[in-house]
This record gives C-alpha cells, structure tokens and sequence, in this order.
C-alpha cells in the first residue's frame, strides 16, 4: 500500500515551483483578488493588459467582466498553463520581458490601455519610468507594489519619501493609494508589505511648457545626495543667484522644494 502511494505520488503532474529570479509571489487570498478587481472595475468593451498573469489568479476575476486580456508573462513554464485556463476567453499572452514590451502595438484607439499587475518587485521602478514614457496609450494603470514603493508615489513635498518617482509620476499622472495587501495573501509570502497603487494620466497636461527629460535630469541632481543644501547638489547646473531668482532658498534641500519649484528649476537648467 505504501509503496503504491509513493507512486501516486511520482506520477501526479509537477506543480509549478515560485521562481525568486521572476519575483514569483502568487496571490492566494480570494477577498483580496476580489477586491483588486472590484477596484479594477473593467468592462467587456476595455482593452486590459495584465504584466505578470503567474498562475492567473487576477486574471480569471478580471475575465468576469467579459473583457479582452493581453498578458505579458517571462515564465515560459507557465504558458501552458495559462493557455489551458483561459482557451474559452479572450486572452492573448505574450511570453516577453515587460520592460522590452512594446505597449504600443496593443493600442487601438488613443489612450485605450487599462494596465494591471502584481509586479514582481524587482522590475516595478524601471517598468513604471518605462510606462510614464507611454502616457498617451494609456487610460489607468492599476499595480501591486512594495508599499514602500507606494509611498514614495505618493509622496508630498517635505517627506523623506519625495523622490524623483514621486516628481516624475505626480507631474503627469494622479495618484491613489488604494489599500494595502499583508504577506498572507501570497504564496510564497513575500517579505515586505504590499499595497495597490492607481495611476491614471492627467486629463490636462501638467506644466507642458517643461520637457519631461529636463526634470528628470534636473530632479536626479537635485536629490542626489538627500542630506546636502541644494545649492551644494546644483553646483555647476545652476547658479546661486538664478536659484534665489526664482524665491527658492538654495540652503534648503531638494525634498523640501514642491512640483513646481522643482519645474522651475528644471527650466533654468
Ligand atoms: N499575477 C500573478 C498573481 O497575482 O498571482 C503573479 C504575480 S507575481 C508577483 C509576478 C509575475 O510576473 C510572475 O508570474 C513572473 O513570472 C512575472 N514576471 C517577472 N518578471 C517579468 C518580466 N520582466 N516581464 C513579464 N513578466 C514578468
């Protein structure tokens, strides 16, 4: 008898090990998939793109809607899978690095993508920089992130978490912090705090007269070195007398400095 168990055991399908390199935590807790995609709220009409579908958890509740998904997934393990689950549906996956995607090739009408995902965190930063350079393809995006990584989106001036992030997102998009999401949730349980972020591009452009390349330039700079004056992190950039020009003290640090001081500078640069 227990040498036939032993050999159920052998036969029985591979389950699919969490890979650490993928940033591989698979959402397990049903009330916060639901939750997720009630926030989410899509509709059959909507052009969703999910990064990361894993095991599909988010994506089966999104499918509830009726929608049409293109996912993105690097985990070439996980296709069949993914392709079993969804036969019946809508759903085009692409097995591709999301920071090499073209997110553009997906869009049929401007500003038509609805971009969702539980990111594995070790590419969020790069990937959000990589979609604010995509604005006008986009209608929201909807992510699971380090809550500290949340923070640092939400961010207001004065903070120690006001950073470039928060600059270079807040100038172009509005920002919600949703609700946060324990280690529980998750399988494997990651070992940080988790929290769902919505961005949404602003309906007006903010500030357009600044080209977005030159705050970034300018922001990097300013907060290179958190503890110095800006004066001391600007040596070079811009002049002492150009900075006390636009009323800003340059003996204050750069994470005191608001939107537009910051848009200011960035002009003069
Ligand atoms: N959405 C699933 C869930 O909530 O259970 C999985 C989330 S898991 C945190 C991140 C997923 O992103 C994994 O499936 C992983 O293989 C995939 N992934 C990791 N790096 C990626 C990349 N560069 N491009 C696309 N997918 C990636």
């Amino acid at each position: 008898m227990r040498k036939d168990a032993r050999r159920a055991d052998t036969v029985r399908p591979k389950t699919h090990v969490p890979r650490k390199r993928f940033g591989q935590n698979f959402l397990t807790d049903q009330s916060v998939i639901t939750a997720i995609a009630r926030a989410i709220a899509p509709s059959a009409s909507d052009n969703m793109i999910e990064i990361g579908p894993g095991q599909g958890a988010l994506t089966d509740a999104l499918f509830e809607s009726g929608c049409a998904i293109n996912a993105i997934e690097i985990d070439r393990d996980l296709q069949s899978q993914l392709r079993v689950m969804f036969f019946n549906r809508d759903f085009t996956l692409h097995n591709a690095d999301a920071l090499q995607f073209d997110f553009n090739a997906l869009s049929k009408s401007p500003g038509d993508l609805r971009i969702v995902g539980n990111l594995p965190y070790n590419i969020s930063t790069p990937l959000i920089f990589k979609l604010l350079s995509h604005l006008s393809v986009i209608k929201d995006m909807h992510f699971m992130l380090q809550k500290e990584v949340v923070d640092r989106l939400t961010a207001e001036p004065g903070n120690k978490t006001w950073s470039r992030m928060s600059v270079m997102t807040q100038i172009d998009c509005t920002v919600e912090h949703l609700f946060d999401v324990p280690p529980e949730a998750f399988y494997p349980p990651p070992k940080v705090q988790s929290a769902i972020v919505r961005l949404a591009p602003r309906v007006e452009r903010y500030r357009p007269e600044c080209p977005r390349v030159q705050l970034s330039s300018l922001v990097q700079q300013a907060f290179s070195q958190r503890r110095k004056t800006l004066r001391n992190n600007l040596k070079g950039v811009i002049d002492e007398s150009e900075i006390e020009a636009l009323g800003i003290d340059p003996s204050c640090r750069a994470e005191t400095l608001s939107l537009d001081q910051l848009v200011d500078l960035a002009l003069h640069h």
